[in-house]
């Protein structure tokens, strides 16, 4: 069992890999620890898979937080716009929705890594090891030598190359097969690790009222994330309060942006569409209807059902006040409340619970344009285990892909 090359993981970047390194003809073993290839990328997007991005070359940069210039080799040689034709060449058709986000036509995530795994399958000189775990990278004298693994049976045997991509993934869904083995194999040869921490992920938030608010989804309402006092993430679309803080989609996009150890406040625009002065023409309609009505049971027509204990107990103003007796600072406090409904954001939800994990094998020791260890000969890194991370929009499978084909196109070039 000697190969030209092994790759570790048979996710979205290994897969990638196996089809590059295997182009010229070289023997290559994908080694996975499930039974099926592409677990996490089949739960994608909802189950719709995010591919990549339409967009230009400078919009893909500016939508990777985590060290960009490391991957700008990687997107020149196969950018978001190489990944669509890739994959319409491979016969899955695709559809480019808001934001430039690319969708499989079908909307299945499975039809996605379906094509890759067809691709995999068709190549004669690429061997599937299912169920098998990566136990230890062997080296020797500063050169790789192969793999210990163990299969489903428990035998334990050794499979061996002079190349291997470690394409393991992060820490985070560690049920898909990521639980950041690639780390400990690295750390091993040697390399540092830039500490996982989550990234597009729930937010915790330590305000007392959270709790009472789970389960409420928000849709139409836009955000404002501030760290130390300064605005840094505008957003529009849906917020779900959790037992613990807040998620959905403006959240996940916005957590890329939180920072630990800050002071964080989310602020809440209930009524977007409509100006203060709007809006208090608005409150003064609905309020006439009430007026004989307490102010707790004046809020209805405004506000979520489960909301509105909260939104009274924040505004200061006694609930069984009379409707016709507010005055016009307590309408005022109302609609102010309704444009700037904030939540104090404490910390991210655990790595294990985030989308992405941002840190991992420090990249000022891979080359950029090979994904090559600069410690160890033969040893190369691709997808989520390196320190690199997207925003929302397809960008963590952009940067899979890119660092999977670059792998694999080097190992296939040193052939
Ligand atoms: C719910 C969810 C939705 C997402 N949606 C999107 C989206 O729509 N668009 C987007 O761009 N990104 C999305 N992401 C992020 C994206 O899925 C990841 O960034 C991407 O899958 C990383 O690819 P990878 O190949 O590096 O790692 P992974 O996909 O994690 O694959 C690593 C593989 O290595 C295997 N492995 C690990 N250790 C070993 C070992 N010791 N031995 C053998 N095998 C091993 C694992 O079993 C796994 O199959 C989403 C993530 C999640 C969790």
């Amino acid at each position: 069992m000697i190969y030209d090359c092994i790759i570790i993981g048979g996710g979205p970047a290994g897969l990638l890999a196996s089809l590059k390194a295997s182009e010229k003809g070289g023997t290559v073993a994908v080694i996975e620890r499930n039974n099926i290839l592409g677990k996490k990328l089949r739960i994608t997007g909802k189950g719709r898979c995010n591919i990549t991005n339409d967009c230009d070359f400078d919009t893909l940069m500016a939508n990777i937080p985590g060290n960009p210039k490391f991957l700008f080799s990687a997107f020149k040689n196969f950018s978001n716009l190489d990944i669509i034709d890739f994959f319409n060449d491979i016969g899955l058709e695709t559809v480019t929705e808001r934001g430039g986000r690319v969708f499989p036509k079908s909307q299945k995530a499975g039809d996605v890594a379906g094509a890759l795994v067809s691709q995999v399958k068709k190549r004669n000189n690429i061997s599937l090891y299912m169920n098998t775990y990566v136990k230890d990278i062997l080296i020797e004298d500063g050169c790789v030598k192969g793999v210990a693994v163990n299969d489903k049976e428990g035998n334990s045997f050794e499979i061996l190359s002079q190349n291997v991509i470690c394409a393991t993934g992060g820490l985070s869904y560690p049920l898909t097969g990521s639980t950041g083995d690639g780390y400990n194999f690295a750390k091993k040869a040697g390399h540092t690790i830039i500490k996982p921490r989550a990234s597009l992920a729930a937010l915790i938030s330590n305000d007392k009222f959270i709790k009472s608010l789970m389960g409420l989804s928000l849709r139409n309402i836009s955000i404002s994330l501030s760290i130390n006092g300064k605005s840094v993430y505008d957003d529009f679309g849906e917020l779900v309060f959790t037992d613990s803080g807040v998620s959905g989609p403006v959240i996940l996009s916005a957590s890329a942006y939180y920072k630990k150890d800050s002071t964080a406040v989310l602020s809440i625009d209930l009524k977007p569409a409509l100006s203060e002065d709007k809006l208090y023409q608005r409150l003064q309609r609905d309020l006439e209807e009430f007026d004989r009505k307490m102010y707790c049971n004046s809020l209805e027509k405004l506000l979520p059902k489960k909301l509105i204990p909260v939104f009274v107990a924040r505004s200061g103003i006694p609930s069984n006040k009379q409707v016709n007796q507010l005055s016009r600072e307590e309408r005022m406090k109302i609609v102010s409340l309704l444009k700037n409904f904030t939540v104090n954001l404490s910390d991210f939800v655990d790595v294990k619970n985030a989308i992405v994990t941002a840190g991992g094998v420090n990249i000022k020791e891979i080359n950029p344009k090979t994904m090559q260890s600069k410690l160890i000969k033969g040893l190369y890194f691709a997808g989520e285990v390196l320190d690199a991370d997207g925003y929302t929009g397809g960008f963590n499978l952009t940067i899979a892909f890119s660092t999977g084909f670059a792998a694999g196109s080097a190992v296939s070039e040193n052939k």
